[in-house]
């Protein structure tokens, strides 16, 4: 099986499972127990959060562990909201989130939050201007992922972060689709929080962590001991001791980044080339290194999926979490993309087990398949 859904999750590292594994079998004890066993977890749950902050650049005490990134993302936005001032009670967030924080978004306008929505311009770019606006004295927080999940597009956070400063608004970022792909140090954007999840980057599923920089206040949403009180839960220290080491083994990102773009943009070259009614969307921004997101004239995505599936690869129409409502995209029609063009999108999302020869097989046997549909038989004249 060639695997191109990255975005959606990624393969567990071996050597990752490899450092999980005693975890499981023999340092199961409970971080907080005083006696021995419990020390020894709670030992190994320090070095975990050391390689994690060393990784990131940041803190062991700014680094609270979640059960992913969609924890991560409501503890950070309802976090941050209820421990600002009392004249502060409005959010930004772009258009594009991820679908789950969109769904956060529209549960805080329910309860009475003022929630404002930053456009997307036409190339899938944030809409600066409008950004610029829209934050102002009465704004709590603007919570904008780094990289967008579907197009790969980058967003302008440092931008975002001088604004919300200067206006003294907190600013959260969902950098799930980021970290792992591309060079992150948490000083780099000037963010007060920052999301990630460890299924994305090779690590395990159901663990994460909220990034916050040290002096934030936040309010708790699960409240208990742990976490230095920030988040309470008996720590789930295989999956965070297979996250640090998830981490660790990323080794040099940028290398792995060229080596990425070098494959999506050959990639991209020769589909377009052997299928001329290939659209990419993004394709002239920054965006992730491994992402292409295209359609092939109006073809439905149901038919390239099962041609790709007949192939052996695993690709997706757009969000694993949101592709089963038959609905165009809202982050393409969010760029104002039309809903016939929307619903023909594919999700080729490559990662660090994508190698040059899974490329060239796609590019060699996806278009003979798809060319039946995208161009009319020729007319038979009549003898
Ligand atoms: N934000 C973004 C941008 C994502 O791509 C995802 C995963 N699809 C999430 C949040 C949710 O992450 P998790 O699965 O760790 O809850």
């Amino acid at each position: 099986m060639i695997y191109l859904d990255h975005n959606a999750t990624t393969p567990p590292a071996p050597k990752v499972i490899a450092a999980m594994l005693p975890v499981l079998s023999t340092v199961w004890a409970n971080c907080s127990s005083q006696h021995g066993p419990g020390q020894e977890a709670k030992r190994a749950l320090g070095a975990a959060r050391a390689t994690v902050a060393r990784v990131l650049g940041c803190r062991s005490a700014e680094v609270i562990f979640t059960s992913g990134a969609t924890e991560a993302n409501h503890l950070a936005v309802r976090g941050l909201l209820s421990a600002a001032p009392p004249g502060r009670r409005r959010a930004l967030f772009s258009a594009v989130e991820h679908a789950g924080h969109l769904r956060l978004a529209r549960a805080l306008a329910a309860e009475g939050v003022t929630v404002d929505w930053i456009p997307v311009l036409p190339d899938g770019t944030l809409d600066l201007a409008s950004a610029q606006a829209l934050i102002g004295p009465d704004l709590a927080l603007v919570s904008v992922m780094a990289a967008n999940n579907e197009t790969g597009a980058l967003m302008p956070v440092s931008a975002l972060a001088q604004w919300a400063q200067a206006a003294g608004a907190r600013l959260h970022v969902d950098a799930t689709q980021f970290i792992g792909k591309l060079p992150f140090a948490f000083a780099d954007w000037g963010a007060d929080a920052v999301s990630l999840s460890a299924h994305k980057l090779q690590g395990p599923k159901g663990v994460g962590a909220l990034l916050l920089r040290q002096g934030v206040e936040l309010t708790p949403q699960i409240v208990g001991s742990q976490e230095r009180g920030r988040r309470g839960g008996t720590e789930n220290l295989a999956a965070i001791v297979g996250m640090a080491t998830a981490l660790e083994q990323l080794g040099d990102v940028a290398a792995e980044a060229r080596r990425q773009v070098a494959l999506r943009d050959s990639l991209e070259r020769e589909l377009v080339q052997a299928l001329p009614q290939t659209h990419i969307w993004c394709r002239s921004v920054p965006r992730l290194p491994g992402t292409s997101y295209l359609r092939f004239g109006t073809l439905s995505v149901d038919v390239v999926l099962q041609r790709l599936e007949r192939l052996g690869v695993a690709a997706s129409s757009g969000a694993a979490c949101s592709s089963h409502g038959g609905e165009p995209s809202h982050v393409l029609t969010a760029m104002g993309v039309p809903a016939d063009e929307a619903l023909a999108a594919v999700r080729l999302s490559m990662g660090r087990t994508t190698t040059q020869d899974d490329v060239r097989y796609l590019v060699h046997n996806l278009p003979p398949l798809l060319t039946p549909h995208l161009t009319p038989p020729p007319t038979r004249s009549s003898p």
